[in-house]
């Protein structure tokens, strides 16, 4: 809960899901049922040794070589530092393979509307190609050395036998019956015991690395807290150059942004695809740290707020909206914690969500997600605006979807922007360029610069960027119109 919400949105949840379910169910498994084993594993051989000279050290001596072999093969064949590289290998694999097939099963609606195949998911096909590969390398490397640990732990048995002619050639004693039986009965569970420490071992193996991957979240730094805490006089937000890269890449996403923006002032931000809108954004609600410059809201540098009290001041409406498997009015309630019924029906009204609370069966109290009642993406981000107007925090970031399924909800989702964003300072994450024309500033970001920056009608007066795409926004639109009027 405290790694920066950042990291949960570029890990992957499927990465997360694994660790967390997998790769501590390992640990279970070890804990409860491979540790006895390993403890029997150790403790059988010592015995069993023992008692194997006492009777006939000759006999002994001889049921031990196919074990020494089968122990030597398992140590340095089976096990070294290069079957543990393999392993972690082939766990890498599974665990990318099981990150794409969660969004494989998520895609699934998209995959069967167009008529796509599971080729259309290069990349999960590329996860399994991966696995396939690591699958079919670790099964060959463990073949021979498989078999032959598996003849020598066997052998005992016939080694046992043919030394049993070897000793007898000249005559046969009852002691030397009786005890061949002992030894006959005694070697299959000298054979017994060595597949144990061999699967002990593969556990261990697997254990281990587990252990690696969940201390590799544990040991992740959550953002540093702050000695001097500060708190923000107002909702006026400063950027001052600053920079950011992602961790994986060389490139910034940020490239020296300053901008400002005054209490209850609207701000847009709009440009190109991975021109860095979101990324700037979610700087702004400290999702990272920024690489260098400094964010101030009201004065008081993020890194200077506690997380708390900048959560209370910043309101983030994503794009694609989480509503959790409980009722709505608990999903909503989740903006203020205290809140009452009538708050939650407040802000619901206000959020444009009525329509949706009336075609369902239990009104607030339905349960999302279970019995087949879903929420469609427009819908889930009503109401999601709807915990924004709970949580009534002063700055707000909004981030407009890029496709509604419907105009209907394109309106509603509209008329609830508007209506929260009323005497807060917004920061609206903008596709469809006919929503904020009357915004107080626009900044056009490309390669995570402000390439322009203006009001509608100074930017469209430049005759640069924000001109162009304002044409060919309309051009869109007209286009659409033009189609829609010719059925
Ligand atoms: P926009 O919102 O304008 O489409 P983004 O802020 O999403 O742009 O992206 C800015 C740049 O940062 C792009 O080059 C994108 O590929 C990169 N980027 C975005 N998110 C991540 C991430 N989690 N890890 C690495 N790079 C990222």
């Amino acid at each position: 809960m405290k790694l920066p919400l950042g990291y949960v949105d570029s890990e992957g949840t499927g990465k997360i899901r694994k660790i967390v379910i997998d790769s501590s169910a390992a640990t279970e498994t070890f804990l409860a049922h491979n540790l006895p084993d390993k403890a029997v594993s150790y403790a059988t051989p010592v015995g069993l040794l023992a008692m194997m000279m006492i009777f006939d050290w000759k006999l002994g001596l001889i049921c031990l070589i196919p074990a020494v072999i089968a122990f030597v093969l398992m140590g340095t064949l089976m096990m070294g530092p290069k079957m543990a590289e393999d392993m972690k290998q082939y766990q890498n694999a599974l665990e990318a393979m099981s990150a794409e097939a969660v969004e494989y099963v998520r895609g699934i609606p998209v995959v069967k509307t167009f008529g796509q195949t599971i080729y259309t998911f290069k990349r999960f096909k590329a996860a399994i190609d991966e696995y396939e590969k690591w699958t079919l390398g670790y099964t060959k490397n463990m073949m021979l050395p498989m078999v032959a640990f598996t003849t020598a732990a066997n052998a005992i048995f016939a080694v046992i036998i043919i030394a049993a002619f070897i000793f007898t050639s000249n005559g046969v004693t009852d002691n030397f019956v009786l005890n061949l039986f002992f030894y006959m009965i005694i070697t299959s569970v000298l054979t017994v015991t060595l597949m144990k420490v061999a699967y002990a071992g593969e556990s261990q193996m697997i254990v281990d690395d587990a252990l690696n991957r969940m201390y590799e979240i544990l040991e992740t730094e959550p953002l540093p807290e702050t000695e001097k805490e500060e708190t923000p006089k107002d909702s006026s937000i400063k950027l001052d150059n600053i920079t950011f890269a992602y961790e994986n890449s060389s490139n910034n996403a940020i490239d020296g942004v300053s901008l400002s923006v005054k209490s209850g002032e609207h701000i847009a931000l709009v440009g190109p695809s991975g021109g860095g809108k979101t990324t700037l954004a979610s700087l702004i609600a400290r999702f990272w740290d920024v690489k260098s410059g400094s964010i101030k809201i009201g004065g008081a540098d993020v890194k200077n707020i506690p997380m708390n009290s900048l959560m209370n001041y910043v309101s983030y409406v994503f794009q694609d909206s989480k509503m959790l498997k409980m009722s709505i009015k608990d999903n909503i309630r989740m903006g203020k914690p205290d809140a009452t019924d009538e708050e939650i029906i407040n802000a619901l009204h206000d959020a444009q969500c009525m329509d949706i609370i009336e075609k369902l069966p239990d009104g607030i109290d339905t349960m999302i997600g279970s019995k087949g009642i879903y929420v469609s993406g427009g819908e889930c981000q009503r109401l999601s605006i709807a915990r924004a107007f709970l949580k009534n925090a002063p700055v707000l970031i909004l981030d407009e979807a890029t496709a509604f399924a419907d105009p209907d909800n394109e309106r509603l989702v509209q008329q609830a922007f508007e209506k929260l964003s009323k005497n807060k300072t917004v920061i609206m994450i903008a596709h469809r360029l006919s929503t904020i024309t009357n915004a107080d500033n626009i900044y056009v970001m490309s390669d995570g610069k402000i390439a322009e920056s203006g009001t509608h009608n100074e930017l469209l007066s430049k005759g640069g960027i924000y001109n162009h795409m304002w044409n060919e926004y309309n051009k869109s639109v007209n286009w659409q119109v033009g189609k829609a009027g010719k059925k």
